[in-house]
This record gives C-alpha cells, structure tokens and sequence, in this order.
C-alpha cells in the first residue's frame, strides 16, 4: 500500500533586524546584457570569482528578453568585412553556428550583420555562466551603495527573497542606465535638449516570405498611411529567417524616461504602437501579413537614456575621424545610428575602410578606483554612443573592462599598466580575421 504523503508543516515569522545575506566576490558585475555577460565570463577565464546581477529574474538583457534579433558592429564595412571583436564572441558565435541555421549572415552593400535566435542565444548564455562557475543573482535590483576612500566597498541589492549584499574588489556598471554609478553618487550624463527614442519588438510568425514586401516599400506605405493606424513611427524594419515564416519587426518610437511611473505607462504604449503597426501590416501587405500572429513581444528596448562622467567623452569628431587613441579597447565602424525623432533616426554610413575606437578611458568615472563601465553607459556623446552601443562592441567593452580591473586587483584601475593591457585587448583593436569566405556569405537572410 502506497504510503500518505507528509502533512507535516512549520509556523515561522521574520526574525527582527535579520541581516542581509552576504554575497563576496573578486568582481561584481552589474547587468546581464551582452556588455556584462562578457565581462564576467572573461573575468572568469581570467580565474577571478565572479557574481553577476541583474534586476530581471533572466540573464542576457536586452539581446535576449528584448529580442533585438541581429549582432551589428562585429564586422568592417564592405562586401566582405573582417571581424572586430574575437574572444568571448568566437565563443558566441561558434555556438550559435553550431546550432543548425541558428545564425543567418547579411553582406549588405556596407554592412554586415548576424541574425541569431533569441532563444538559442539565452541558451548560450545561461549555459556558458553556470560552466564559468560564475554565481547569478537574478531579480535584484541595486538599493544602496557604499563608498570608502573612492572605492566601492559593498552594494545593496533588494530581492523577491530579501536583501543581498554584494562586496567584491572590483566592479562593472553594465546596468544600461549607470544605475551603478548613479547610486554612488558619481557624476553621471544625459542628453540636455533631445530624447533618444527605443523600441518595442514584436516577432510576427505565420507570414508568407514569398510575398516580403521591400523595406523600402513599408516605409513608403508608413509614410502615406500611417495616420490612419495612428502610427509614431514612419519607417521599419523587419528580420526574416528563411523558411520559418517568423519576422522581428522594428517599427515602434516610445519614449524611455528614468521616472519609475512614466517608464512603466510607456512600456504599455509600445506594446500599443506594434500592436497598430501589426494591423497596419496585416491590412496593408496581406499577401504577406494576411495570416500574421503575434508570435511574442519583446521586454521594451531601450537605447540611451543616462550614462556615465568618465575620464574621457567619446565625441561624434573622434567617431568621424577614427581617432585611434593610446588605451583603445575596442572598434566597430557600425553607422551613427541616433533615434532622436519620433518618426525616423539619423543614420550616417562610413567607408569600407572605417574603423573607430573606443578608449578605456570612456569606461572609467573619473572619480572611483574600482569600477568600469561596459555597454550602452559609457561616456560619449549621444550620436557616438549612437554607434558604439551595438552589440559588437558591447562585447569588447565588457571584456575590456574585465582585464582593467583583473589587472587592478585591488588597485585603482586608473592605475594599471597599460602595456599589459594593451596586449590583453591586442585582438580587439588590431587583427583583421576573416570568418566566412564569400561562399558563407551567400548564404543571407533577408532584410526588409
Ligand atoms: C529596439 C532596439 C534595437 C536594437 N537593434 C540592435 C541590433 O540590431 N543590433 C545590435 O547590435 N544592437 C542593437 N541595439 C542596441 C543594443 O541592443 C543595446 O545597446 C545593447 O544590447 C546594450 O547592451 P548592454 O549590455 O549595455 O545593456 P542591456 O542589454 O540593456 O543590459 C542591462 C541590464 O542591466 C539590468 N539593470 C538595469 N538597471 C539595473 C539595476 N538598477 N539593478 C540591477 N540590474 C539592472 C537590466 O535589467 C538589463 O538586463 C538595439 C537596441 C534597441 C533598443
């Protein structure tokens, strides 16, 4: 006879002035996007003890859970571009490859992208973490920091299970939005006079690519038609994976302040203008978009809201020019890409030959030892930023900022030798490998 199940239960209640549970580390990476899922992987290769944090309970930030679908700035400009960034995305990359068609290549007329699966790049990155050892602390959020002689010394974090405090030697703001920075009390930026818009993701299957209207052509009908779907934005893009009937449609401007309540209603807004953006398809292409169902919507993508003061301000001039700079840690010629208009954005294409850095002094507040900044928060101005932000040289900043504060120790990182890390980050700024041949290439994917 099968045995009852125990009933057995136990009555407790909070003990008072309980203390926060007490998490220590060599580097605390803060923000589980691409810059900071780099930074504390490298920081482990480097055999440092990691914890990343992140506010939502899921790792992989804005390139997974916002599904922004396609890694840009990871190669040059030109029908046949060599890579910029090696290491942590040669593991990424060999990854993605490996799961069959789960990356897509585009050799556009300057720029080269690759498509991934959002789900298949989770994967990656949930798996690669818990190999690396590193420990993850997800769904907490940043409450109070605290400084000794310019040097953070523990950060607070407020979990659905209660408070976590986190004291490592080193830290990385990857957060996005400087929230690191910013609770320290450290000089942070935003744009004065201008918004930089973000968009909200949808991902539409069931469409017939047989019948893909051109990009050019849903710009067009936007334009003409958009007010009668109460349409923000005027011009949109869309990733189609062959053979899967699947599209990641880019079509939405929302607003993305730092005010807790009006983020959270623009949130809802987005979700508002894809949903018209999608009647809008439907009605406009059905050849295409006559049979489309909202397959999933992405977390709100947010491009620049406030970054960091740090020792050196990546200009627009320095980005034009391809200023290379003495503590250069990474490189992309992706185009100057500012969304600073409700209906369409800047977007300035550079030579096949282009390339621009990005100094480490651009990852470091002028005012503290121990944390670098990696992703969309570091110093520049907006239409730099608007550029360096992609995903590519997400990748090497975050790796970067992991070798500063590998070589500060528990040192300041203005501080370090920089021969070493120029020769750490050598691959980054220097070699010119070629990953596909022209074969590779021909395999594209398509964008409209
Ligand atoms: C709609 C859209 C389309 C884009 N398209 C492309 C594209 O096609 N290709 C490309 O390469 N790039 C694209 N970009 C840019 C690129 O996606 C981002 O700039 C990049 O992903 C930023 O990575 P990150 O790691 O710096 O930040 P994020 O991915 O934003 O990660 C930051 C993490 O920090 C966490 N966090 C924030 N505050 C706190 C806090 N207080 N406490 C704890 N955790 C916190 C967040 O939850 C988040 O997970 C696009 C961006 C948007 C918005």
């Amino acid at each position: 006879m099968a045995q009852s199940p125990s009933t057995e239960t136990i009555t407790l209640r909070k003990e008072a002035g309980a203390t926060p549970h007490r998490v220590k580390a060599d580097i605390c990476v803060v923000g589980a996007g691409i810059a900071g899922i780099s930074a504390a992987l490298q920081a482990a290769k480097l055999g440092r003890k990691v914890v990343i944090v992140d506010s939502q309970p899921a790792l992989g930030g804005q390139a997974v859970n916002s599904i922004i679908a396609t890694f840009c700035g990871l190669f040059s400009n030109g029908t046949h571009g060599y890579q910029f960034t090696y290491g942590i995305a040669d593991d990424l990359l060999s990854f993605l490859e490996a799961q069959d068609k789960a990356v897509f290549y585009r050799n556009g007329p300057r720029t080269t992208v690759v498509y991934y699966d959002e789900v298949a790049l989770g994967r990656w990155v949930e798996s690669s973490v818990l190999e690396a050892g590193i420990t993850p602390l997800l769904g907490a959020m940043i409450s109070d920091t605290r400084m000794e002689n310019g040097r953070i010394v523990a950060v607070d974090f407020l979990t659905r299970y209660g408070p976590v405090t986190v004291e490592a030697d080193g830290y990385v703001d990857a957060s996005g939005d400087a929230a690191l920075v910013w609770q320290a009390g450290l000089p942070c930026r935003e744009p004065a006079n201008h918004r930089v818009f973000g968009t909200q993701m949808v991902v539409l299957e069931n469409i017939d690519e047989a019948g893909q209207p051109s990009k050019e052509l849903i710009s067009e009908r936007m334009k003409e038609k958009g007010d009668a779907y109460g349409l923000l934005r005027r011009e949109g893009l869309g990733f189609t994976i062959p053979g899967r009937g699947i599209a990641a449609m880019n079509m939405t401007h929302v607003e993305t302040p730092l005010h807790p309540v009006e983020a959270s209603a623009k949130a809802l807004e987005g979700k508002e203008q894809a949903s018209r953006a999608v009647d809008f398809l439907r009605a406009e292409f059905p050849e295409c978009f006559g049979a489309a169902r909202v397959r999933s919507f992405g977390l709100p993508g947010i491009r620049q809201t406030r970054w960091i003061a740090g020792s050196h301000h990546l200009t627009v001039d320095e980005i034009r020019a391809g200023t290379k700079f003495d503590d250069a840690i990474g490189r992309t010629a992706w185009p100057i890409e500012l969304h600073d208009h409700g209906d369409g954005h800047h977007w300035i294409v550079f030579d096949e030959d282009h390339a621009h850095y990005i100094p480490l002094r651009s990852l470091v507040p002028a005012e503290c030892h121990n944390v670098v900044a990696a992703g969309r928060c570091i110093d520049a101005d907006s239409a730099a930023l608007s550029s360096v932000r992609v995903m590519g040289p997400c990748i090497a900043m975050g790796m970067a900022a992991a070798h500063a504060l590998d070589l500060a120790g528990s040192g300041s990182v203005h501080q370090i030798d920089m021969d070493k890390m120029r020769a750490r980050v050598a691959d980054n700024v220097e070699k010119q490998h070629y990953r596909w041949s022209t074969d590779d290439l021909a395999r594209t994917a398509s964008v409209y």
